[in-house]
């Protein structure tokens, strides 16, 4: 049995059966069986299905937001806007994929004519994050299930109940069992899942299990494609507000107790306006609510897994050790009746540089280190010094001096004045050990499909 721990009490929420080798296969041999019914039914079926998904998350939303929310600690309102994003985020998929996959006539002369349609991939393994498990796992079931795949889905061990929510909400909105099928447990399930002949791999999570899912797949050909994480930089020029840039990008890099894969994770700030950011930051951080994640304007609720505190307070350690100053925080909560739980402060760390891990390493909690610099080059070279490239972004008043840098960065994504930020309308890629392949935008759907060429001769 899989134990759910609400990671704001430290008590267990539920159990549920896992999976196994036997289980998982027989799973497995079921979507084979129904793939081909469920593509050739018509697109216009598949449309209306999940039309009616979307109905039921918007009809269940304050139910879903709370089971969320017990087992991720997110705060509820953060839950709630998870919930509202994920509406349009569907819209987007039902609005373009007629469009899309519409078969493209791209040669017609003398009779003979040159179309190219998309075929589904056919059985595909979805393995998710627990941090935006309705945003990762849609951008990936979503356009899976309209463009005729089925799908095994394996939720996060820290998102199951949530998992099996979508399930039970996919089924009532008349997508078969055996079409999209949960598979229930933690990393062993998800690599014994990976045995099954698949025909895709679709990832979110960290750089490390990615490299070892590449690993696991490498020397068969299907599709792979790795969404993992990120050390995403911010640089703040000379010639902005430094009070207003540092509301968003507290906000930026203490989201959701900065556990999200875009989450600020450095900041680089002109040294002219350095000290005048660096307090308004402070102030910033210190006006966010701490506490109990279903109660009334918490901000920051409990890290997820509790692992995850040894590896701020090892960041922390290492920072300290080689100079940088601790602006706030560093500790984890142990008063005020919070001491249960998974609770972190929000940490700013001051002075510090790239030797140590907290500027390396993602932090995937409420910690940040800022960096002071001297001119736009010394900061695009410290952006780009990663292993990591999913977003980067510049703020200042010059758009033309934002579109110089954000043209050098090396990452996915780029942001002008704002940060933290997904759009279902733009592709979703990282660069280097942020991942391959990409999901969102019309991209997202035909990353779903194959191409077919076919080459008619009229007789
Ligand atoms: P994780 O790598 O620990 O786990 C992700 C999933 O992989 C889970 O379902 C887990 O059970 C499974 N898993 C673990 N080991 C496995 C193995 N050997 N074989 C197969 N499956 C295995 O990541 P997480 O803690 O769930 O998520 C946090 C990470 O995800 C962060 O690094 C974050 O940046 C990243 N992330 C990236 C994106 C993106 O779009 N790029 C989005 C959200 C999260």
């Amino acid at each position: 049995m899989l134990k759910i721990t609400n990671p704001a009490t430290g008590k267990i929420v539920a159990e549920v059966l896992e999976d196994n080798a036997a289980s998982i296969k027989r799973k497995y041999m079921l979507a084979r069986d129904a793939q081909p019914a469920w593509a050739a039914k018509s697109l216009g079926h598949r449309t209306k299905v999940i039309r009616a998904f979307r109905a039921q998350v918007a009809a269940r939303k304050d139910e879903l937001a709370r089971i969320l929310v017990s087992e991720t600690g997110k705060p509820l309102q953060q839950a709630m806007s998870e919930l509202n994003g994920l509406l349009p985020r569907i819209e987007f998929f039902l609005d373009h994929a007629r469009k899309t996959l519409r078969p493209r006539k791209v040669h017609d002369q003398d009779g003979m004519t040159e179309v190219i349609s998309h075929e589904p991939l056919g059985v595909i393994a979805n393995i998710s994050a627990w941090n935006y498990p309705y945003f990762v796992g849609a951008n990936v079931f979503v356009p899976a299930l309209l463009t005729g795949n089925a799908v095994l889905y394996k939720p996060s061990e820290f998102a199951t109940r949530t998992g099996l929510e979508i399930a039970e909400m996919l089924y009532e909105a008349g997508v078969p069992q055996t079409v999209f099928t949960t598979v229930i447990g933690t990393g062993t399930v998800g690599a014994a899942l990976l045995k099954q002949p698949v025909d895709g791999v679709f990832f979110t999570g960290s750089a490390a299990t990615g490299k070892a899912i590449a690993k696991a797949v490498a020397g068969r050909m299907i599709k792979l494609q790795l969404e993992l994480g990120g050390k995403d930089p911010v640089y703040v020029c000379d010639d902005v507000d430094p009070v207003a840039a540092a509301a968003g990008l507290a906000d930026g890099a203490m989201y959701n107790a900065g556990q999200s894969c875009c989450a600020v994770e450095r900041i680089y700030v002109h040294e002219n306006i350095y000290q005048p950011f660096v307090d308004a930051f402070i102030k910033e951080v210190k006006g966010f609510k701490i506490g109990d994640p279903l109660a009334e304007g918490t901000y920051i609720g409990p890290l997820t897994r509790a692992p995850q505190i040894k590896v701020l307070e090892a960041q922390i350690a290492d920072a300290t050790k080689k100079g940088a100053r601790l602006a706030i925080g560093g500790k984890r909560i142990r008063t005020r009746g919070l001491g249960k739980g998974n609770y972190f402060q929000p940490t700013v760390l001051l002075d510090v540089d790239h030797s140590m891990t907290v500027m390396r390493d993602e932090s995937f909690g409420p910690i940040i280190g800022i960096q002071s610099v001297q001119d736009d080059a010394e900061a695009m070279v410290l952006m780009n010094d990663t292993s990591y490239g999913l977003t980067a972004g510049v703020f200042t008043k010059d758009r033309k001096r934002a579109e110089r840098m954000l043209g050098q960065a090396r990452a996915g994504t780029v942001y002008w004045n704002c940060c933290d930020r997904v759009s279902p309308r733009l592709p979703w890629s990282g660069v280097g050990d942020s991942g391959i392949g990409l999901t969102l935008s019309t991209y997202g759907i035909e990353t779903f499909t194959r191409p077919k060429a076919w080459h008619l001769r009229k007789a």
